[in-house]
């Protein structure tokens, strides 16, 4: 068994009291049950997440967050008699145990309930009672009981949990009919007649099934309600209808789907995985026939500014900047350096060669790693425009310099030192800069804009590795407020008529109220920020595969490998789409409004990183969506094939190692 401690701790810090849970029975409860104990093996690694992982069954344990969080709102004490409904792996009974005098559990499926057993036995804990049946009806042998915990979501309070309440007793439930539309609610009796109820917020709970609860089917018959009951068509069908076929996207023809969405200001191309060699030429033949048929200008992607900047330098035939580095040596290193990456930008070279300067389409980073290269850039840029002023930023930049190599363990160095200073610093040089803005940009205003947007990327590193420490939604919504911000930065240099192209991966690009992300975790996304600043100025759209191979490592920093991917889910939009039946398509998902409605019950989604795990696929690698909502159209590749990342082989002459590509 790994030791999980450290995650176990930090699991209360973060998830729980981070969150403002305070109840010290809780804490002490959470604090003394081994979670990893309640789930399968080989998913013990990421039993301290912040999530619910699957138990088999279909079903879940539930996220400790949510577990800790009923159990303070039953507040449940050291004399009380605890009933909950829906076991599932035992744990929550568990930690109840260990503040509860009695727990009495009900969990429905037999092979469940045994193996929680299993393991409350093995732990010692012997003030639970567990058996298998409809928890829907309560235990009335056992009832009045002072609290009453269910881990699963019914249409409607079942009256029977109500009348088995002791007066003063506490109900907590989650209610709803749709996944993300349940709410959990919190039921206090009063006298023998009167219950008071209050809202806890939105949750999202597998079905309670059972006589007051749902139907065995409850899940499909909410589902067939959303979707404006049978239709005559399967949903494949439905998708195979409305998709348009599309060639190799190295086919002129391929490119044309885009064109529906040439008048908006920003379009957002998004990617499944970070090693798939055919959303990179997708979205290369999709920008290119923006910026030659449509007159954008912006290419903006997921990649560190100034690393991007070398290539910006490169493609709009700019001077070379003499002490950086070559770009993108950082992990991952093949999600810039492979051959299609490098096609299209040495087509955006070539392109851009016969064209007046200021007519020129550039290349940009919106993303915030590589605080050092920032850094470097900074000082290089006044070195030249203004020693003084860069003798005062190496100064004030100093207090980041032992982090800049490992900027991660920042974090925690700036918790435990009080770090203020560095905050400081990096705000004001950012703000000096800004207020020489007349008198440097009047130079070179590209150079100006460049060295102000490292000084901006400095300032939220420098926040993102404080805040990362504590992981969760803060440190990832500060990287794609930051990528939004550099985006309107660009986006204001370029005038009212700039248009914008920007790559990111699904995660970033698709609409994040619309998935998990947003719904669950308050996770936001540069989708969404466009979205809601520009309204249908923006035009998001997601790319999805069915099998083949990626690029990807099995840890972070680990070795590139070539990896098969796994056919998708049963329950995956992939798989909707993969029964389809062909091999490319587009799917236009604001043209029909009967079509898009059959799609908009979530489903999972299969979102590959940098890292690929196909072990735990299902854990690691799917997430719930409502893909018409997430996204303005999905382009359809049913199988793929992992980007070649450079090599030797790829060298070129006369090519310098600063340019981007040089070897
Ligand atoms: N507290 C559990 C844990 O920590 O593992 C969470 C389990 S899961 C979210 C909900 C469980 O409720 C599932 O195991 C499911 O089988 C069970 N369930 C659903 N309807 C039920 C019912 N009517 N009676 C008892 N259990 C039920």
């Amino acid at each position: 068994m790994q030791d999980l401690s450290h995650a176990h701790e930090r699991m209360i810090n973060v998830q729980i009291a981070g969150r403002g849970l305070s109840d010290s029975h809780v804490l002490q409860a959470m604090r003394e049950v081994p979670r990893e104990a309640f789930v399968n093996p080989e998913l013990e690694e990421f039993a301290y997440e912040d999530g619910p992982l699957p138990i088999g069954e279909g079903q879940t344990i539930s996220q400790p967050y949510i577990v800790a969080k009923m159990i303070e709102a039953a507040e449940v004490g050291p004399d009380d008699r605890v009933l909950e409904v829906g076991a599932g792996s035992g744990y929550a009974s568990a930690v109840l145990s260990r503040i509860a005098a009695k727990v009495y559990a009900i969990e429905r499926h037999a092979a469940l309930a045994e193996a929680a057993q299993q393991r409350v036995d093995r732990l010692g804990y012997d003030n639970i009672e567990l058996r298998v049946g409809d928890g829907t009806r309560g235990w009335p042998d056992a009832a009045p009981f002072d609290a009453i915990l269910v881990a699963a979501a019914s249409p409607d309070v079942p009256q029977a949990l109500k009348a088995q309440l002791a007066i003063g007793g506490r109900l907590v439930i989650p209610v709803g009919e749709q996944r993300w539309q349940q709410r959990l609610r919190k039921i206090t009796r009063k006298s023998e007649t009167e219950y008071e109820q209050e809202d806890l917020g939105a949750v999202a709970f597998v079905p309670l099934i059972g006589e007051q609860g749902w139907a065995e089917d409850a899940r499909r018959a909410a589902g067939n309600r959303l979707a404006g009951r049978a239709h005559a068509r399967t949903l494949p069908q439905v998708i195979s209808d409305a998709a348009e076929a599309l060639p190799a996207p190295e086919d002129v023809a391929f490119a044309r789907f885009v064109d529906r969405y040439a008048d908006r200001r920003v379009i957002l191309l998004g990617e499944a995985s970070h090693g798939t060699s055919e959303f990179y030429r997708a979205r290369a033949a999709f920008t290119r026939q923006l910026i030659v048929e449509h007159g954008f200008t912006i290419v903006a992607v997921e990649a560190d500014w100034p690393d991007a900047a070398a290539v910006d330098r490169y493609v709009r035939h700019r001077s070379v900047g003499t002490s950086m580095e070559p770009p993108f040596q950082r992990f991952p290193t093949w999600m810039w350096r492979n051959t299609d990456v490098a096609a299209f930008i040495d087509w955006l070279r070539a392109h851009n060669e016969a064209l007046e300067t200021e007519r020129r389409a550039g290349f940009y980073g919106l993303d915030l790693y590589n605080m050092r290269g920032s850094i470097a850039a900074v000082l290089e840029y006044l070195d030249k425009v203004d020693p003084d002023a860069a003798a005062v930023a190496r100064e004030r930049y100093g207090c980041l310099t032992p982090w800049q190599k490992e900027p991660s363990t920042y974090g925690r160095a700036a918790l435990t030192r009080g770090f203020r200073r560095c905050e400081q610093a990096v705000l004001e040089q950012c703000r000096a800069l800004l207020e020489k803005q007349l008198e440097y940009a009047r130079r070179d205003g590209d150079s100006f804009l460049d060295a102000v947007q490292n000084a901006r990327l400095i300032a939220s590193a420098e926040r993102y590795y404080r805040i990362m420490y504590y992981g969760g939604a803060q440190s990832w919504n500060l990287r794609d407020t930051h990528m939004f911000e550099t985006l309107q930065h660009l986006l204001e240099a370029g005038g009212a008529a700039s248009k914008a192209v920007v790559w990111a991966h699904n995660s970033h690009i698709g609409d994040a109220r619309h998935t998990e992300m947003g719904a669950l975790r308050e996770e936001l996304n540069i989708g969404q920020l466009c979205r809601e600043h520009f309204g249908t100025d923006a035009a998001l759209i997601g790319f999805g595969t069915h099998a083949g191979t990626v690029a990807a490592a099995s840890d972070w920093g680990g070795e590139l490998q070539i990896k098969q991917v796994l056919p998708s889910h049963p329950e995956s939009y992939e798989r909707l789409c993969h029964d389809a039946g062909m091999p490319r398509f587009g799917l236009d998902l604001g043209r029909d409004e009967a079509f898009r409605r059959q799609l908009l019950q979530p489903r999972l989604e299969r979102f590959i990183g940098v890292i690929y795990r196909p072990d735990t696929e299902l854990m690691s690698h799917y997430a719930e969506a409502s893909l018409p909502r997430q996204f303005d159209a999905f382009v359809w590749f049913d199988e793929t094939t992992a980007v070649t990342p450079l090599g030797p082989e790829h060298a070129r002459d006369g090519v310098p190692d600063t340019y981007p590509f040089g070897l």
